[in-house]
């Protein structure tokens, strides 16, 4: 701060991770945004929670505390699909776990109270997001009420938090006050009911727009199917970006914002072209592992599509694409070998582990049908308090049953830009590391050729999941027929090129509806094809997913009952069947 000419900060940020400057670290890639529009931005990254000193140490920012748990929700990080103990964390230094609390936002929140009473309190991030309203809580085998409720912060940033913070700066900094931060696109907030059992206090952009009431607290607890319901219709939320949403609980109502307007091409080119050094905090004498990993590895997108059952990506990234232009992202591989060339690497060159996001082939992905109605219905969307525009589709998935027709993925442009990246001075080979999807790359054969031939080092990572129907129905996942008919194509283009590779196929054991001879089935699919699962992921009911739902009450997304291995001794039964010779300390149970 001294160095900087700093007497105070306006932001400060907690975070459960530790400071590694790399646009994937959430509150780093925020700091960095909002010192780009002018705010002073401090970050206090895994503070001791027993006592306020860390918190304190960079004094009282002028504005707000940003509060997040980090990238992974705590309780995922600190506990295994079998609630043990986990003794890593990759996201602090020297990999070991304990450097944040369980149930981090609650905690990081109760400090800054203790360090700085009276500020204005702001969460954010993947925990904050996805517990936004009630939510199953697995490791507490419970459902809890939205996290605001318990972190009695101002305000919950969900989703992507640029816009949104963006917003609360400038507003406190006109002199607001904290309850003028209602109503911003992308956030909640608590309110009083009305005698109506509506929220009473409204703020003005969204009085004259309807609202959708979402399930109470207390009806969920009544008929545990409403939590699906209720998942279902912060999916559409999310998806269709205009309506704000309520929920009723304990005699309060949780608000819900519209969601917060992707970023532009033009706004994620800024955003990551900021000068972020890749590095781990000096202070810090072991390496963090997970920056180890993202060193030489470029976001190119956000959001997917996909709409799997029991990714969190649907509430939280959203399934519209935000794609940077392949400008921005050669620009940023052009500057790796100078920014990383240390030693007998800048004499090897740079080996750029991804060129991705959550799929890696959905880069410049897009909705034909969202493009036609955005150049027709702009000012619509803009007297939407600019969050968007309703484009009518109510489909839960882009991919699922098939690709839909009006998905647009040009892979052929994403395989140029991988290459232009691969041609690049300093840059001796180029991966996909982020996985791509079988069912949209076989709709584009010569891109397939190019992802398997040229961009897997050998092995292909490709998450068919499951092998069963019905599983694979309650995933949103394609059938095996196109799992099947991609392995084809890829054996025979792995044979034509005389190279040795290998597919890694990602599965999941204990899936709501999943029963033991369904991983039987598996297994025998599996032994087929002489494939030994290295690793199979026994599902976690994560909050606020569609699969967690239907963990919690027994059905499926059309209210029919299912059967689900509940219980760790029929979770583990169930794993066992894929994984009888597993390491058991790795696997945590
Ligand atoms: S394809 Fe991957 S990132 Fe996309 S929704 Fe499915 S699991 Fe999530
Ligand atoms: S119309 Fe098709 S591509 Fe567009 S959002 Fe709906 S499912 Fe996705």
């Amino acid at each position: 701060m001294t160095a900087l000419g700093w007497d105070e900060l306006d932001v400060l940020f907690v975070s459960g991770d530790a400071y590694v400057d790399h646009a994937s670290f959430g509150c780093v890639l925020l700091a960095r945004w909002l010192i780009a529009h002018g705010f002073r931005v401090g970050l206090v990254p895994q503070p001791r929670w027993d006592r306020p000193d860390d918190v304190l140490v960079m004094g009282r920012p002028r504005l707000f505390a940003g509060i997040s748990a980090g990238a992974v929700d705590s309780l995922l990080a600190h506990y295994t699909a079998f609630r043990k103990k986990r003794r890593d964390d990759a996201y602090t230094p020297g990999g070991k776990a304990g450097a944040r609390p369980n149930r981090a936002c609650l905690v990081y929140a109760n400090l800054v109270r203790r360090a700085f009473p009276g500020l204005p309190l702001v969460l954010g991030g993947i925990e904050a997001s996805l517990r936004r309203v009630s939510h199953y809580d697995f490791w507490s085998d419970s459902l809890r009420r939205p996290i605001l409720m318990d972190a009695k912060a101002d305000l919950l940033v969900w989703g992507m938090g640029e816009h949104a913070v963006l917003e609360c700066a400038r507003r406190l900094a006109a002199g607001a006050e904290r309850t003028a931060l209602a109503g911003i696109p992308g956030t909640a907030w608590l309110d009083r009911l009305d005698a109506n059992g509506e929220p009473a206090n409204l703020p003005k952009n969204l009085r004259n727009q309807p609202g959708v009431r979402l399930p109470s607290h207390q009806e969920i607890l009544a008929e545990p199917f409403s939590l699906l319901h209720l998942t279902r219709q912060l999916e559409e939320q999310v998806h269709q970006g205009v309506d704000w949403a309520f929920q009723p609980v304990e005699g309060r109502a949780l608000v819900l914002a519209p969601p917060a307007p992707p970023l532009t091409s033009a706004e994620m080119d800024a955003l990551y072209s900021l000068p972020f050094t890749r590095e781990a905090h000096p202070s810090y004498r072991k390496p963090v592992p997970a920056a180890e990993m993202l060193r030489t590895s470029i976001t190119s997108h956000r959001g997917c599509g996909g709409g799997c059952s029991f990714c969190s990506l649907a509430l939280h990234q959203g399934r519209a694409i935000s794609s940077r232009s392949q400008d921005s992202i050669v620009a940023e591989a052009a500057a790796l070998p100078r920014l990383l060339g240390r030693g007998r690497r800048s004499k090897e060159g740079i080996a750029i582990s991804d060129v991705g996001g959550p799929t890696a082939n959905m880069w410049q992905g897009s909705c034909a049908l969202r493009n036609k109605q955005d150049k027709h219905g702009r000012e619509d969307a803009e007297s939407c308090a600019g969050s968007g525009t309703r484009h009518g589709c109510t489909r839960a998935s882009c991919c699922y049953p098939d690709v839909c027709k009006a998905f647009l993925t040009p892979q052929q442009e994403h395989v140029a830009l991988l290459r232009c990246v691969a041609g690049l001075p300093g840059i001796k080979q180029v991966r996909v590391a982020s996985g791509i999807r079988a069912d949209l790359a076989r709709r584009e054969p010569h891109a397939l050729a190019a992802y398997t031939g040229e961009f897997t080092g050998g092995q292909l990572k490709l998450a068919p999941e499951h092998c069963a129907p019905t599983v694979l129905d309650l995933m949103r996942k394609p059938s095996l027929e196109v799992f099947e008919e991609f392995l084809a194509s890829f054996t025979r283009q792995s044979r034509q090129m005389g190279r040795e590779q290998f597919v890694v196929p990602y599965l999941m054991s204990a899936f709501p509806g999943c029963t033991d001879d369904d991983m039987r089935a598996l297994a025998r699919w599996l032994r087929q094809r002489h494939w030994q699962p290295r690793q199979t992921q026994c599902f976690i009911p994560t909050p606020g997913t569609i699969a967690t739902a239907m963990f919690y009450c027994g059905k499926n997304e059309a209210g029919e009952q299912i059967y689900v291995a509940r219980s760790d001794a029929e979770r583990l039964r169930q794993h066992r069947i894929l994984m009888p010779q597993e390491d058991r300390s790795r696997a945590g149970y």
